[in-house]
């Protein structure tokens, strides 16, 4: 970061502070998110965004080795009480926060004391992973799906908002004004919406957004998520994300839609392979379909996601893909005919929203990459429920500490996200099995459920 470049930050600030202050916001809240997927944050009052912009606000390093429980492991990359990093808050993704009068939001990217990106920076990650992709001539579009439950006032118990059944007209009648607060909530901060519904499980809400590049698909992750617990706050609701919320049951994923780009063209269409996909598209699709069993440990982090993954609860639980199989783990969607050169993409359904959105687009981009650089093909395409098939299609991992051993044994992550990473996700994902030992279901959701 050298001088010209904090002084572009500077004058940036001082022209959103005079937006801000028109629209009577006080601080600003800068958010990261961690290891565990937790989002942290530090906040600085409006005449302190310039110095914020140009010279970032101290955070320690410590918050990377985390548990969902704040308890720290210590890593050989992360986890003492020495050290200090800059939050410089990304000014063009500023956003005002309705649903929190007086506040806004951006997203921080972390750097050293002398202006490197920190290793650890997920944000940095994916970043990088994008430019990776667009030096050879790809773009991603990508969008992340919201699904919550959202409890009756304060208390731990779960006590489900709303009582009429799954995707029914009653539960969208039961919350109307919640429902409505959400997206006005989130579209007087930018985000477009596409889609707002009640989903299956007891309580449970579904929110679809537009596709966007994707550093800023994970930031809209984290805002709708922030938004609509604000929103539910006002409601007397406490909303959670966590992978499953009550033992039994259907759980909240946090599906990934992916369409890969050049030149202008969606390459997920108008090609000569299966259902549609150029050759690009495949390998990039099947870049990420062999290596979902080590991305879990990024994109189904919690020992709690595995309480979720399960089959025949739609959230993906086989190593296979199909045009749109919601039992597949990479769903292919094309769209309707006359809009597929636009619509189709990939959505990777096993992941959840445990997940840190960034950790999870760079590994994803890197195993699609890898993908491409083998000119990898997709297997044959499933077109029942797995489960039916008798075992010839393979499980995912059904267990964190599986995932894991995936995850660590795969060169291509490795390489891409980089040792610090790789040795720091998996201290946090064994200091959670750890925590998590001999814990019953029921505990295990009870335990994560207000942690997302
Ligand atoms: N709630 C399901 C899950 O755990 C997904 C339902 C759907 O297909 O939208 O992923
Ligand atoms: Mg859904």
């Amino acid at each position: 970061m050298d001088r010209q470049e904090r002084e572009r930050r500077t004058e940036a600030a001082r022209k959103a502070c005079e937006r801000l202050a028109a629209a009577d916001v006080t601080a600003v809240a800068l958010t990261w998110v961690d290891t565990s997927g937790v989002t942290r944050v530090k906040a600085v009052p409006l005449p302190r965004l310039a110095h914020a912009a140009a010279w970032g606000v101290g955070a320690s390093p410590v918050f990377d080795a985390f548990l969902l429980d704040d308890s720290i492991v210590s890593g050989r990359f992360a986890g003492g009480p020495v050290g200090d990093l800059r939050l410089y808050p990304d000014l063009d993704r500023l956003a005002v926060l309705t649903a929190l009068p007086g506040w806004a939001w951006a997203p921080a990217d972390r750097y050293d004391q002398d202006g490197e990106p920190h290793p650890l920076d997920a944000r940095h990650l994916a970043r990088r992973e994008v430019g990776r992709l667009a030096a050879e001539g790809f773009s991603v579009r990508a969008s992340f799906e919201v699904e919550w439950a959202a409890s009756v006032g304060g208390g731990d118990e779960f006590v489900p908002a709303c009582a009429g059944p799954a995707y029914g007209m009653t539960r969208l009648t039961e919350r109307s004004g919640y429902l409505l607060d959400v997206v006005r909530a989130l579209t007087a901060a930018g985000v477009p919406v596409e889609q707002i519904h009640p989903e299956y499980a007891a309580g449970q809400y579904e929110i679809s957004v537009a596709a966007d590049d994707p550093v800023g698909a994970a930031d809209t992750a984290v805002l709708v998520r922030e938004t609509i617990r604000a929103v539910s706050l006002h409601h007397g609701l406490r909303a959670t994300f966590a992978p499953k919320v009550l033992a039994d049951g259907v759980g909240n994923g946090g599906h990934v839609h992916l369409s890969l780009w050049r030149d202008g063209a969606n390459l997920m269409a108008g090609g000569d392979g299966p259902y549609g996909l150029t050759a690009f598209g495949e390998a990039f699709a099947a870049g990420i379909l062999a290596r979902l069993p080590a991305l879990l440990a990024v994109g189904a982090p919690s020992v709690a996601s595995y309480l979720r993954l399960i089959p025949s609860h739609w959230a993906g639980a086989f190593a296979c893909w199909g045009l749109e199989n919601r039992e597949a783990a990479m769903r292919f969607v094309t769209g309707s005919a006359g809009e597929r050169s636009v619509a189709a993409n990939l959505e990777i359904k096993c992941f959840d929203a445990a997940a840190n959105p960034y950790l999870v687009l760079a590994a994803v981009l890197a195993a699609g990459r890898a993908g491409l650089a083998d000119g990898g093909t997709l297997p044959e395409p499933v077109s029942v429920d797995p489960v039916t098939l008798g075992g010839s299609v393979t499980p995912l991992p059904s267990s964190l500490g599986v995932a894991l051993a995936a995850f660590e044994a795969d060169g291509v992550l490795k390489e891409a996200l980089g040792e610090p990473v790789v040795d720091t996700v998996a201290a946090v994902r064994r200091g959670e099995i750890a925590l998590f030992e001999g814990a019953p279901p029921e505990e295990i959701a009870a335990r994560t459920r207000w942690k997302y």
